[in-house]
């Protein structure tokens, strides 16, 4: 089995077509210091040229048409006829051969000898020998088989997805529709391929190295949650007065909060960040969609530049602010994304609203907004400001119940202070815990019903 599939397996190398006067050869280039070289032997015959090469003088000699070109390899000097010329690099010699820079063959050699060369560079192409459909109890698997990863890009609605893979199919494009997939259109083109398919009740989607996998719920138990700490990086977030980061605190209490849960709720818990490292906002709800998540939960600390006083805590969810501070608090948050390079209008803002993901899914995040907001008030000490509403950009297209939670005003020096308590943090992440864990049970208590 394993050799009839690497017979299968091959991969066009990286190659340059040298073209003149109606001849052409492939050659595989040597690389130098960013630079490609190829056979001057080679590029010789191309050009209809006599090559000889004199091992004791070190010379490569090319001629034709009553013209003569000397070259020495490491030297950038060269004779052409009686003249002399400098060249930008130098010939090499390698293995006893003498190789040429590509770049410099049509300027220098071309129009010596008053030749049209023609020089493309052939791109490493993987060719991809299968494609498949599997179904499997809880999902259907889009398959490829090819000799190593290459890319693939993968954008889905719950209709319809399309998969563009960088690499190219050479056996019949047939391929058959089964499970969560109801059509399935492969289409080879010269460089990639591209597979439309048309999708029935797939709630989740997972990229892995050489397949897709479209996830259909099979049980409406909470099976999954990923825990988001904010920022990070690059990207501080806020910064209290005595120079306490925001992302410091957002990772400790992620990570406190993901051991209470791993402890006591028997679900599986994916951490964005476990580390100090950047992580896009797009990325984090792909992170969650990918895995096929059943709640997402950000996690941030509040600021207030007018005013050191406001405290407290407060949870939101995704829709139009309704208030000018909950519009406040979701610029700030969005902010992040001046590390992505991306510009925010107020157009994009309000673009957030229209997101289908998590309209879907507007009154389950609410009510997990609640839970966790409830939590806080009985057991936290610090004061409830309740269930907010707002556009952040971080829990667009997230395709499951998501709040994001301002855990305390890095802003007022009380709080940052408490804020860098790690008994705080730990109340923190158990009130987070708790309003989980009773949104799961009033959840699956609503589904008996
Ligand atoms: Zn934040």
């Amino acid at each position: 089995m394993t050799l009839l599939l690497l017979s299968l397996l091959c991969v066009i190398p990286n190659q340059y077509k040298i073209t003149c006067d109606g001849r052409d050869v492939l050659v595989e280039p040597e690389r130098v210091e960013l630079q490609d070289y190829v056979s001057l032997k080679s590029v010789a015959e191309v050009l209809g040229l006599s090559y000889i090469m004199d091992n004791t003088t070190q010379r490569a000699y090319l001629a034709g048409d009553g013209r003569r070109f000397v070259l020495i390899p490491n030297i950038t000097s060269v004779q052409f006829n009686d003249s002399y010329y400098n060249m930008p690099f130098a010939p090499i010699y390698k293995n006893g051969n003498v190789y040429f820079p590509v770049q410099l063959i049509t300027t220098t050699l071309g129009s010596a000898f008053e030749k049209l060369v023609f020089i493309k560079r052939i791109k490493e192409v993987p060719i991809i020998n299968k494609v498949s459909i599997i179904t499997r109890e809880d999902s259907t698997i889009l398959k490829f088989s090819w000799p190593r990863p290459v890319g693939f890009d993968v954008r889905f609605s719950t209709k319809r997805a399309i998969v563009e893979i960088d690499g190219v199919y050479k056996d019949k494009p047939t391929l058959k529709a089964k499970g969560a997939i109801n059509s399935a259109t492969l289409t080879p083109h010269n460089t990639y391929t591209s597979i439309e398919l048309g999708l029935d009740g797939v709630n989740s989607v997972i990229e892995r190295d050489d397949e897709v996998v479209f996830y259909y719920k099979v049980s409406d138990r909470v099976g999954s949650i990923v825990i988001d700490p904010g920022h990070g990086g690059v990207d501080p977030g806020a910064v209290g007065k005595k120079g306490l980061y925001e992302k410091d605190v957002n990772l400790a209490i992620g990570k406190m909060l993901r051991q209470l849960v791993e402890d006591s709720l028997k679900i599986k818990v994916i951490i964005t960040r476990d580390r100090d490292f950047y992580l896009s906002l797009k990325e984090r709800t792909n992170i969650a969609n990918r895995n096929a998540a059943d709640l997402f939960v950000s996690i941030h600390c509040n600021a207030y530049r007018k005013s050191s006083r406001k405290s407290g805590f407060e949870t939101y969810f995704l829709s139009a602010a309704k208030t000018n501070e909950e519009r406040a608090v979701a610029a700030r948050e969005n902010a992040s994304l001046k590390f992505d390079d991306v510009e925010m209008t107020n157009d994009d803002i309000s673009f957030i609203f229209y997101d289908l993901a998590q309209s879907a899914y507007l009154d389950e995040s609410n009510r997990f907004a609640e839970y966790v907001q409830v939590s806080a008030e009985k057991h936290l000490g610090i004061p409830s400001r309740g269930v907010k509403q707002a556009g952040f950009y971080v829990l667009h297209g997230a395709f499951m119940p998501a709040v994001l939670v301002e855990c305390a005003f890095i802003s007022n020096p009380d709080e940052e202070k408490k804020l860098r308590q790690k008994r705080f943090r730990q109340q923190l992440a158990y009130c987070i815990y708790r309003g989980i864990r009773n949104y799961i049970e009033d959840y699956e208590r609503r589904l008996n019903n």
